[in-house]
């Protein structure tokens, strides 16, 4: 089945999006009073939006900060977006939640990336929902665990919600990096093979953290063709209650979305098709290098596994790990690859390796006990 012909997900234009346009949902972080739902709304009116957010509820990692305003915000949210005639959407995290939202009209709902990190919260959701046409967008999980996002998106289409969109937030990270939350694009990706069919947005203000970087994820979320984009904005940044470093302002957000280059994902002239043959077949050469190249590397991996068995050696060398991982990003600076990128490459390579040597050493040990105790010389040992 391909994605565009998925029946298990209408397409965007039954968001309202016209065909071949991109999911827009923008609006403050927060709905912290009327005048600045109004102010914010209206600011975003004719910028060609689909739906207008707010959080009423936030969840907040540390307690002590603004939770939202609560149901009294509900109304405000429905009359700015009535003001300038587009649906709202805003986060439900509980029972009581959805059905405050549904009571008061509001037109599409979101599950936050704390909560569909739960299944228990999102069944409580879905629950909630079973039997209610509203459109949901599912945020991924705060962890890096595509199985809890796809979760997610399965309880609540067995619940009866057809129109579904994953949003992609970016992931916490235990290294440090210039996003708030690190996007990891092949997870988006993967879920797109998964799940296919699923409209999926981009949330770079959570990525970000800060608007500093705006403009290129979103670029990045076209070019990986995204559906659409979700972004915090604010009448006035500055002064919000939440969020504030990573906010624009409706100005602001009109100019990155003229600022954006929309590509398509077809080739159209014979020029660009043999343009594009020359190069895949360059990158595909590459690529057998590199993995014959890997293949190698493990060979000797697995001769230095049966050295170090035989010797009585431990596998892990303290000390050894480290110089790879420096030298290698050294090397990497010289021919422009990130440090970030070279440490995870030679993370998983180090990590392969050591289970190559592990394998042979365990080969060592059992035609050693074969042998009656003397240990023979193994294949790997030539
Ligand atoms: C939000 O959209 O304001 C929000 C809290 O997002 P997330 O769940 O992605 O952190
Ligand atoms: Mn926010």
């Amino acid at each position: 089945m391909t994605a565009a012909s998925s029946p298990l997900f209408p397409p965007l234009e039954a968001w309202g999006v016209p065909r071949g346009g991109k999911l827009l949902v923008a609006g403050p972080c927060s709905a912290e009073s009327p005048e600045q739902l109004l102010q914010t709304a209206r600011g975003l009116s004719g910028s060609g939006i689909t739906i207008l957010r707010a959080g009423i509820w936030k969840p907040r990692t540390r307690p002590g900060h603004f939770e939202g305003k609560g149901t009294p915000a509900l109304k405000w949210l429905v009359e700015a977006g009535r003001a300038i005639g587009v649906p709202v959407a805003t986060e439900v995290a509980e029972t009581r939640h959805v059905e405050n939202c549904l009571k008061h009209g509001i037109d599409v709902l979101w599950v936050g990336a704390r909560s569909t990190g739960n299944p228990f919260t999102v069944q409580a959701i879905a629950d909630a929902l079973r039997g209610v046409d509203v459109p949901v967008l599912v945020k991924n999980p705060v962890s890096p665990d595509i199985d809890l996002w796809i979760g997610a998106i399965e309880r609540l289409q067995r619940a009866g919600i057809r129109r579904l969109v994953a949003v992609h937030r970016g992931f916490a990270s235990s290294t440090k990096t210039v996003f708030r939350n690190a996007p990891l694009w092949r997870i988006p990706l993967d879920l797109r093979t998964r799940v296919p069919g699923i409209p999926l947005i981009c949330d770079p203000s959570h990525i970000c953290g800060s608007t500093r970087l705006l403009g290129a994820v979103a670029q990045e979320a076209m070019d990986l063709l995204f559906d659409g984009l979700m972004l915090e904005v604010h009448a006035n940044p500055r002064e919000a209650l939440s969020d504030a470093s990573q906010q624009l302002t409706p100005v602001e957000f009109t100019a990155l979305l003229d600022g954006l280059l929309m590509s398509r994902p077809t080739l159209r002239t014979e020029e660009e098709r043999a343009y594009f043959k020359t190069l895949r077949s360059r990158i595909d050469r590459i690529d057998s290098k590199i993995i014959e190249l890997l293949g190698r590397r493990m060979a000797v991996a697995r001769k230095f596994g049966v050295y170090k068995r035989r010797q009585g050696v431990s596998l892990f060398q303290p000390g050894r790990y480290e110089e790879i991982l420096q030298s290698r990003v050294a090397e990497g600076a010289k021919v422009a690859l990130e440090e970030e990128f070279v440490t995870r490459v030679y993370q998983h390579i180090h990590e392969e390796a050591l289970r190559h040597q592990e394998v042979a050493g365990m080969t060592v040990e059992r035609e050693g006990r074969a042998a009656g105790g003397r240990v023979r010389r193994t294949k790997y040992d030539k």
